[in-house]
């Protein structure tokens, strides 16, 4: 029998969030120590950077990144940029080539972000990465964040600290104003300095890639590499953007969704109290207690474990569309999609 390894749920508080709002942090010592104490417990915590505030969860955790979809209000789970104090600590993360090391010699800390293929060490996990085997990495150009992130001592996962569609926050009263019930704090170290978002490189093998423009220029990129970055979009760049994949974690064996009970040879993926289940075959269960955010934190896993057990295909339980349910159903639709 497979079930979902739910041991890192035990360290956690439920996942309603605090019922008072978000606490407003000073960037002091005392504010940046307790930033770092809450992510560490998985909670999530709303930090400065130079480019906008993002809202920060312990990328290792899944439960914790779970959450900040949730906060956003996410209907998909893109891939999330790990945000580290130092290029040492990226390279732990992703494997670094020839530009991608320049790249980060030249702009680190600053708004470049730089999408490598993780490295075995890699602790960024499988939802922060949206099941992708490759990493986004950011040293941010914001001392109080980076002593928070060296504090924690893990990468944090942060996208823009705004309710999804929103525009990105620059200030803390931005953040407060659009997510202040969702979170669990925010860092106040004033206005950001650039308010445009990072610059997106992936270096991964082949002529570095432009994803998404940002706080630095194309220009300036081009210099440091010594040539041309290749447009996401153009004719002989294979996709690699979120939005252009079909399927970034497919699994081998098929997927039937919206299914009462598995047939002979498939394998099962529960959601909820599962009176059902079948005596035998691969089996796990996204979330017995019928909670979708730590359904979204066993998602990969369960799909990886139930297609390790060679099934030719699973049957999904159905999935309430409300909430975190949509991403979940958003990214079991792409993987059951025929390729
Ligand atoms: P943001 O909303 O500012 O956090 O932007 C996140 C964006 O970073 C995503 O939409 C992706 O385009 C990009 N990104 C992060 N990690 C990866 C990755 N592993 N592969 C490809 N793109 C990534
Ligand atoms: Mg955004």
């Amino acid at each position: 029998m497979i079930m979902p390894d739910s041991s890192h749920m035990n360290e956690h508080r439920s996942t309603a969030s605090h019922a008072g709002g978000a606490a407003t942090l000073a960037a002091d010592g005392q504010g940046m120590a307790e930033a770092a104490r809450l992510l560490a417990a998985g909670w999530l915590v709303a930090l400065p950077t130079e480019t906008v505030y993002g809202l920060a969860a312990d990328a290792t955790n899944p439960v914790a990144v779970a959450r900040i979809y949730a906060a956003k209000g996410r209907p998909a789970f893109n891939p999330l940029i790990a945000h580290v104090p130092d290029t040492d600590s990226a390279r732990r993360q992703g494997l670094f080539n020839a530009p991608a090391l320049a790249l980060a010699r030249a702009f680190w800390p600053g708004p470049l972000t730089l999408v490598v293929p993780m490295s075995p060490d890699c602790t960024v996990c499988d939802l922060a990465r949206a099941g992708l085997s490759t990493v986004g990495l950011r040293v941010p150009d914001h001392a109080a964040t980076r002593a928070v992130i060296e504090r924690l001592g893990r990468p944090v996962a942060a996208p823009s600290a705004n309710r999804s569609g929103h525009v990105s926050p620059t200030s803390a009263a931005h953040v407060l104003a659009d997510l202040g019930q969702g979170i669990d704090a925010v860092l106040d170290a004033g206005p950001c300095s650039i308010g445009v978002e990072s610059t997106i490189i992936a270096c991964l093998g082949g002529s570095p890639r432009l994803l998404r423009p940002g706080g630095i220029t194309r220009a300036a990129a081009e210099a440091v590499i010594g040539r041309k970055l290749v447009d996401a979009g153009e004719a002989g760049a294979a996709p690699i953007a979120p939005g252009q994949l079909q399927s970034h974690y497919a699994p081998d064996a098929a997927l039937r969704l919206d299914a009462d009970a598995p047939v002979a040879g498939e394998a099962w993926l529960g959601f909820g109290p599962d009176p059902l289940l079948p005596a035998d075959g691969p089996r796990a269960n996204l979330s017995a207690r019928g909670d979708l955010v730590e359904a979204a934190a066993n998602l990969f896993d369960c799909l990886r474990r139930l297609d390790a057990s060679g099934a030719r295909r699973i049957a999904v339980a159905r999935i309430p569309a409300h909430g975190l349910g949509e991403a979940i159903l958003d990214r079991l639709g792409r993987a059951a999609a025929p390729r």
